[in-house]
């Protein structure tokens, strides 16, 4: 069999195949593997590869790729001349640049040795590494290494900055599709391989900032501002709650993969020790063991460990998502609830979901600038009067009618004289346009449920028609803007630490 090499155009001269198989070939992989099989099983009957409950599993291979694992360094070594030997013999070679050794759960005090042992395929010596990149993975031989996570903050930035471009920022494109392409998009490239890290709160928070810096974005909120109070808005779990359910699915998938896959017997092996030595086992089974506790999910672990039984694949799924929601809607009100910034944010906002604000900017696209404005109040990321309104005790001046304050978003709706023309409009339209039990049950409000109601909770305008509270609330939008307007800058434009 002759062959020749095609490029730009120019044929290169023949040359003569003595060995190997055709690309694409539909015998091909079977003539590989009838080529190979025998130094498996040679590599097999030396005994110093890994093997798992009478499985040997130490040399997995992937197409022409192979990995050869052993627990010992003389193992590896019998392994590696073995290999050599076979090469020699059916003529394979090994490109010892492209082979590295990498040593896993090696105790700290050992680490030493690493400079003075050497590896040698066939008298060539080949390199020890920490990291290295096969099969689309980077492989870190320092399980709770930073870089990994790192790198997956950095995907999801790379992502993030991507979509702001495409329009998902601050009067671009509404918040709420913004979020379906962020979750849709970044947090699957970001969460890859999710399933396997091992988190504490530092790596946590690395990831958690690049999603509240997205989200900041969206909505043109001020840096500083709380992430809670963005996801509130937008219906979105935290970073590590999405991370979570990867790993509860991932879970199951374990549990109800066939009994003699090789991933799980080890996990079955790991369960085991961990079930008879709680205390001594780290890693995989007690980080999980952890997540099912943390959203009561332990009964259902326990019945697989007395009955064998497990929940279905959609019924599992279902109560995944369910507990992980109950459990972060309560993260959620715990950390709102807490900050005095967020105040007014914490009397109108009663769930975590998508807000009706910015469901009516996503109907109504001329209220876009105007819900902007609301949403940037109600987080608490807002000037008024030159003072981001922080809900402490401090008395300001008012710079327009000369008066003092505490609250600027309350003087300036309810109070300030500069903004008393546009309150007498919204009222003159409110009596206007709407029937008297409206306007009477409006009117009877007291201060603070008008300011709740005006920004949002429905509580007191509930068992009216709904046309005429949602026209209701496109005339508020309005007046709200006009009158923070007069009082306030707007940075419209995204401050330094949001816009990267
Ligand atoms: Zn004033």
């Amino acid at each position: 069999m002759e062959e020749y090499v095609l490029y730009n155009g120019k044929l290169s001269r023949q040359f003569n195949i003595l060995q190997g198989v055709r690309q694409g070939g539909v015998l091909s992989p079977w003539l590989f593997l009838l080529f190979i099989d025998d130094m498996i099983s040679e590599l097999e009957k030396l005994s110093t590869g890994i093997v798992i409950q009478n499985l040997f599993v130490g040399s997995p291979m992937f197409a022409d790729d192979l990995t050869l694992m052993s627990r010992l360094k003389r193992g590896l070594d019998n392994m590696l001349v073995q290999v050599h030997n076979y090469s020699l013999k059916w003529r394979l070679t090994f490109n010892e640049k492209k082979t590295v050794v990498l040593t896993f759960g090696e105790k700290r005090d050992n680490i030493s040795a690493v400079t003075n042992r050497r590896w040698l395929i066939g008298g060539k010596e080949i390199m020890e590494k920490s990291i290295w990149h096969n099969l689309e993975k980077d492989w870190h031989t320092d399980v709770s290494s930073l870089i990994p996570i790192l790198e997956a903050a950095k995907k999801g930035q790379a992502i993030g900055i991507g979509l702001a471009n495409l329009g998902c920022r601050f009067n671009g494109m509404s918040p709420l599709v913004a979020t379906k392409l962020w979750a849709r998009i970044a947090l699957p490239k970001m969460l890859y391989g999710a399933e396997l890290w091992t988190l504490n709160r530092e790596k946590l928070s690395k990831l958690e900032k690049v999603q509240n810096i997205f989200l900041r974005v969206c909505l043109g909120l001020l840096s500083g501002t709380l992430g809670s109070a963005a996801r509130g808005l937008l219906g979105l779990w935290t970073v590590g709650a999405e991370i979570d359910k990867r790993k509860l699915l991932f879970l199951r998938r374990l549990i109800c993969a066939s009994e003699d896959c090789v991933h799980r017997r080890v996990f079955m092996i790991r369960l085991n020790r961990w079930r008879w030595n709680p205390n001594k086992i780290t890693g995989f089974v007690p980080d999980l063991v952890r997540i099912l506790q943390k959203y009561c999910l332990w009964e259902y672990m326990d019945n697989f460990l007395q009955s064998g039984n497990f929940p279905s694949k959609s019924e599992w799924k279902k109560t995944v998502i369910e507990n992980i929601n109950h459990t972060e809607i309560e993260f959620w009100k715990f950390k709102t609830q807490r900050y005095k910034q967020l105040g007014l944010y914490s009397q109108v906002v009663k769930e975590p979901m998508r807000n009706m604000w910015l469901q009516f900017a996503l109907e109504n696209s001329e209220m876009a600038i105007q819900v902007a404005i609301i949403v940037k109040i109600l987080c608490g990321s807002f000037y008024v009067n030159g003072v981001r309104f922080a809900g402490g005790k401090t008395q300001f001046h008012c710079m327009s009618c000369g008066n003092y304050y505490i609250n600027p978003v309350k003087h300036a709706m309810l109070h300030c004289c500069e903004t008393q023309l546009a309150r007498t409009k919204l009222w003159e339209r409110i009596t206007y346009f709407f029937p008297v039990e409206f306007v009477v049950n409006i009117n009877s409000l007291d201060e603070g449920n008008l300011m709740q109601t005006i920004f949002g909770n429905m509580q007191f305008v509930q068992g009216h028609d709904n046309n005429q509270v949602q026209n209701f609330y496109i005339i508020v939008a309005e007046s709200i803007s006009q009158i923070i307007t007069i009082t306030s800058y707007i940075d419209i434009y995204l401050d330094s630490e949001t816009s990267h």
